[in-house]
């Protein structure tokens, strides 16, 4: 199998720094027709994403959960799944301070979605706007793309970089194997 990896907040939606209620959910212009793209070509759409607001005590687990479920239904339900890591070794919940190997930049969760989807990283994608992101791919041996603006620190393992989905879209596309040519 193969996915499309994406982070929630600066890819599906705004990131307007802790995005933990209904109200501050604002899709990305053009996520739709993006993830339509990807679905429609067989890959698995899956969400990785660090929480760490539940270990700062800002919303529980359930709370981001349920905001998931929300963004999903904006997304007529074409995520097959969200990954969320909701420690933080700096936490103000003690039971959530520990140093997690689920936390990008570490590679856990797309380890975890390896395993529970079957995939094959070599036919993967990951999609973010940090360096973490692009760090967490690199040290699975992922693809990644990152989306970028003037103050973002650009990750040198990026495979490519752009400013907006249809420029991440047009990356994806090239490094797709092309169907065998026919003689
Ligand atoms: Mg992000």
């Amino acid at each position: 199998m193969k996915a499309l990896f994406l982070d929630r907040d600066g890819v599906i939606n705004i990131d307007s720094h802790y995005v933990i209620r209904d109200e501050q959910v604002v899709l990305m212009e053009g996520i739709l027709e993006f993830l339509r793209e990807y679905k429609d070509l067989g890959f698995k759409l899956i969400v990785i994403s660090n929480q760490s607001a539940v270990a700062r005590g800002m919303a529980t687990e359930n709370q981001i959960h349920k905001l998931n479920d929300l963004i999903n239904s904006k997304l007529e339900n074409m995520i097959d799944k969200f990954y969320i890591c909701t420690y933080h070794n700096q936490a103000k919940l003690q039971e959530y301070k520990k140093e997690s190997y689920l936390r990008k930049p570490n590679p856990g969760m797309l380890l975890q979605a390896a395993k529970d989807f079957k995939l094959d990283f070599k036919k993967c994608f990951f999609v973010g706007d940090k360096f973490s992101d692009i760090e967490a791919g690199r040290r699975a041996g992922v693809q990644s793309i990152q989306i970028v603006n003037q103050a973002s620190v650009i990750h040198p393992f990026a495979h490519e970089v752009a400013s907006d989905l249809l420029g991440v879209s047009q990356a994806i596309r090239q490094a797709l194997p092309s169907s065998p040519v026919k003689p």
